[in-house]
C-alpha cells in the first residue's frame, strides 16, 4: 500500500516530502541543500528520568527538572517540521499530552523517543498517542534484547529501535523480524564520557565488522551522523550511494533545543549553546554561522 504524504513544503532551496511511514525525501536542483529553517528538531522536554543509565549523555536523573513548554519560539515553528521529543523520560512530563495536542494543531509532526522499560510501563498510553496521531514515529531506546519491546515494535510499523553503537550487541536476536533500526553513535558526553571504556571501543569495532552481514535483515537500517563516522559507512557503501542517502550535517537542516536549560545548539553534543530566542528562523541562522 502506498504511504500517505503527510507534509510537503519548501525549505530554502529544497522541497521536503514526508510520508506516513516516516520516509523523508529532500529534493533540490542545486548542488547543496540550503535550509531556511530546521525541518527536524531534537527537542528535550525534561531532564527527569528514573533509569540512571550509566552511559546517559543527557546526565538525566530523578533530580532532573521538567521544562516549561510555552517558549515563545514554539509558535513560530513551520508546518511540517518534525520534532523528535525526548528527555530524560518524556513520558514523565505532566504536560506531554497537552503539548502534543498543541503541536499537532499547529501542523507539527511529533515523534517520541522512550526507553524500552518506560515503553512497557506505558504501553496503553503510547498506543493511544499513536492511534490519535499525536505522535507519528516512536523511537524505542533498547540497550539489550527485550522481547516485549520488540513485539510492540512489530505491531506498530512506525516504530524504530534506537540502538547505541558499542552498547547494544544483540543484533542477531532482532534480525529478520521486519524491524526498523537506527544506530546512534556512542556519545562521549554527559555520563557517556566516564562510561566509555576499552570494552565499549571493542564492541564498536565488533559492530563495524558485523554490519555488512546485517544489511537486508531489517526493514530499514539508518544511522545518525556520529554512527556514520564511527562505523565507516561511507567506505562501506561507497561515495555515490552514501551521497544519495545522506541527509546532511547536523545543523544543515536540523538542530537541538533543550527546553529545560532554555538553550539551543547544532546537536545534542555541541558544547556551544545559546539562550532561547523568540523566532525559530533566527535561532537556526545562528547555529549555521558558528560550528561546534
Ligand atoms: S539514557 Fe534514557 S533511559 Fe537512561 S537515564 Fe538517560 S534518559 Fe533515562
Amino acid at each position: 500500500m502506498p504511504h500517505k504524504l503527510i507534509a510537503l513544503y519548501q525549505n530554502g532551496n529544497y522541497l521536503v516530502k514526508l510520508y506516513s511511514d516516516g520516509t523523508k525525501i529532500k529534493q533540490t536542483g542545486a548542488d547543496n541543500f540550503i535550509a531556511e529553517f530546521p525541518d527536524s528538531i531534537d527537542l528535550k522536554i525534561t531532564n527527569y528520568c528514573d533509569k540512571n543509565c550509566p552511559m546517559c549523555h543527557e546526565g538525566s536523573s530523578t533530580l532532573g527538572e521538567h521544562a516549561q513548554l510555552d517558549a515563545e519560539f514554539l509558535a513560530t515553528l513551520k508546518r511540517g517540521t518534525e520534532l523528535a521529543i525526548g528527555g530524560g523520560n518524556p513520558l514523565s512530563h505532566p504536560q506531554l499530552e497537552q503539548f502534543l495536542e498543541r503541536m499537532s494543531a499547529q501542523g507539527i509532526i511529533c515523534n517520541l523517543t522512550v526507553n524500552e522499560k518506560h515503553l512497557l510501563e506505558n504501553k496503553e498510553r503510547i498506543s493511544h498517542l499513536i492511534r490519535n496521531k499525536l505522535i507519528y514515529g516512536l523511537g524505542i531506546s533498547m540497550q539489550s534484547y527485550n522481547e516485549q519491546a520488540v513485539e510492540f515494535a512489530r505491531c506498530y510499523p512506525n516504530t524504530v529501535l534506537h540502538l547505541i553503537n558499542g552498547v547494544f550487541m544483540d543484533y542477531d536476536k532482532i534480525a529478520d523480524k521486519g524491524l526498523r533500526i537506527l544506530i546512534l553513535g556512542y556519545k562521549k558526553f554527559g555520563r557517556g564520557n566516564a562510561y566509555f571504556s576499552p570494552e565499549i571501543e571493542n564492541q564498536i569495532a565488533i559492530t563495524k565488522k558485523k554490519l555488512p552481514s546485517l544489511f537486508g535483515k531489517f526493514r530499514l537500517i539508518s544511522f545518525d551522523n556520529l554512527a556514520l563516522e564511527q562505523l565507516g559507512i561511507k567506505e562501506l557503501i561507497g561515495t555515490k550511494e552514501y551521497d544519495n542517502m545522506y541527509m546532511g550535517d547536523d545543523g544543515e537542516g536540523s538542530m537541538y533545543i533543550d527546553l529545560v536549560a532554555e538553550s539551543f545548539a547544532r546537536s545534542s553534543t555541541s558544547t556551544k549553546r545559546y539562550p532561547l530566542e523568540t523566532e525559530i528562523t533566527k535561532m537556526f541562522k545562528k547555529i549555521q554561522l558558528i560550528r561546534g
